[in-house]
């Protein structure tokens, strides 16, 4: 057995061991996954026609061997084109498959040229690396972990080159009589390389599938599910950091409770499903007006925490403010009708050594005190340090 027909056998196996993998990913529903089992599943085909070249008929060991390699290599873009949410776009794919069936007929039946061959194969293989490289570098959510798509982007790259080179080199060498049992060290290292690129990338894309999974189910308990705002376990987690930063800088940190006045009669006049998108709002109206910077959290029903880290007493009442300001002149429109709507907060500034739990209660105090006083008001705890002190 030559060495190459080792590495197709090899790509072969390794084919196999993927296909339990991402069977089993499946469920997940993460876009993607389906196209690359098919994928999979369209090489483990083709690699057994490739081997018996010259024990079944030329047409299938060189003509549907390659149309079915192309086919889990566009199958194979598709899967990343739809874990990156971008459409397959299926009829180009499709009709870049069929150039190449027609020059592998060509090279075989019209002129028979195993350079041509390789030079087509190769070149195909490579637009598929590049094109693979482009989706998953230009469209990565963030948040997602990005040395995985870096990664992805750079072996995607590096394949195609290898293909590229391969592709020159057979151009280079005259008199192939057969491109699998042609043991070069250059043919073999540069095939083994290509023998590794569905089975790596398949693997990038397993990982990347994983991380999706994990920065999910991170979400979905560290984000509030209705407002997209931090839950209250988010909420701790982000606020330990935060008060750790304003320790070690020696920074001053605001605490912002607010809670929507009277939303219960938004309920009964609106609806539960009305009230839920007061709230859908009122978050996103908070986004526009408070920094990047702060912390944002739904801790109750229609309650809201904000720690606003590095800010001194008059700026952070003036956001405080211009919050209350914004959700005054908030409209919601709910089934026609228009919903109006207040706040009343609590506002507190840390106190040296304090805890999140401490600095919550004098600003929860203050909050209390917005109520009692009429609503639609801001309220500052009385121990917050000033500007100048
Ligand atoms: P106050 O001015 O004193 O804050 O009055 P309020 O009616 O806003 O306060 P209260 O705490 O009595 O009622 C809060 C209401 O918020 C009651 C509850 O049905 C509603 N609520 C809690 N969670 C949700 C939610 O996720 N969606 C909707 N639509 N309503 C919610
Ligand atoms: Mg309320
Ligand atoms: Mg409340």
């Amino acid at each position: 057995m030559s060495a190459v027909s080792v590495a197709i056998a090899t790509t072969w196996l390794l084919g196999l061991l993927m296909l339990p993998l991402l069977g089993s990913l499946l469920r997940s529903g993460v876009p993607g996954v389906r196209q690359w089992l098919d994928a999979d599943v369209l090489l483990i085909i083709a690699m057994p026609l490739l081997l018996l070249r010259g024990r079944i008929p030329d047409f299938i060991s060189i003509v549907v061997a390659n149309v079915l390699i192309a086919l889990a290599g566009v199958t194979l873009y598709a899967g990343f084109a739809r874990f990156m949410h971008r459409p397959a776009r299926w009829p180009r794919l499709f009709a870049c498959v069929a150039i190449m069936a027609l020059g592998a007929t060509y090279w075989r039946y019209g002129v028979d040229s195993i350079p041509m061959r390789v030079v087509l194969s190769t070149g195909f293989t490579a637009a598929v690396c590049v094109a693979i490289a482009v989706v998953v570098a230009r469209y990565r959510s963030a948040g997602r972990a990005p040395y995985l798509y870096a990664a992805t982007t750079g072996v995607a790259l590096i394949f195609a080159a290898c293909q590229i080179l391969r592709g020159s080199y057979f151009l280079s060498v005259n008199h192939v009589s057969n491109a699998l049992t042609f043991d070069t060290t250059a043919n073999v290292v540069l095939l083994c390389v290509g023998a590794a690129i569905m089975p790596v990338l398949l693997m990038c894309g397993m990982m990347m599938v994983h991380d999706t999974l994990l920065s999910e189910a991170r979400d979905a308990v560290n984000r509030d599910f209705l407002t997209g705002a931090l839950s209250r376990e988010g909420f701790t987690s982000v606020a330990r950091t935060l008060l750790a930063e304003a320790d070690h800088n020696d920074a001053p940190l605001a605490c912002l409770l607010v809670d929507l006045d009277h939303f219960k009669s938004i309920n009964d006049t609106f609806g539960h499903t009305g009230g839920d998108q007061v709230l859908r709002e009122f978050v996103a109206l908070m986004r526009t007006v408070l920094r990047t910077s702060d912390a944002l959290a739904r801790i109750g029903g229609e309650e809201f925490a904000i720690l606003m880290p590095d800010i001194a007493l008059d700026r952070a009442q003036s956001l405080a403010e211009q919050l209350r300001n914004a959700a005054t002149r908030h409209a919601v429109v709910i089934d026609g009708g228009t919903c109006t709507y207040s706040l009343s907060g609590g506002l507190a500034m840390r106190l040296p050594g304090e805890t999140l739990d401490q600095l919550t209660v004098r600003a929860d105090r203050a909050l209390y005190q917005a109520k009692i006083s009429g609503r639609n008001r801001l309220c500052i705890d009385e121990r917050s340090p000033s500007r100048d002190a």
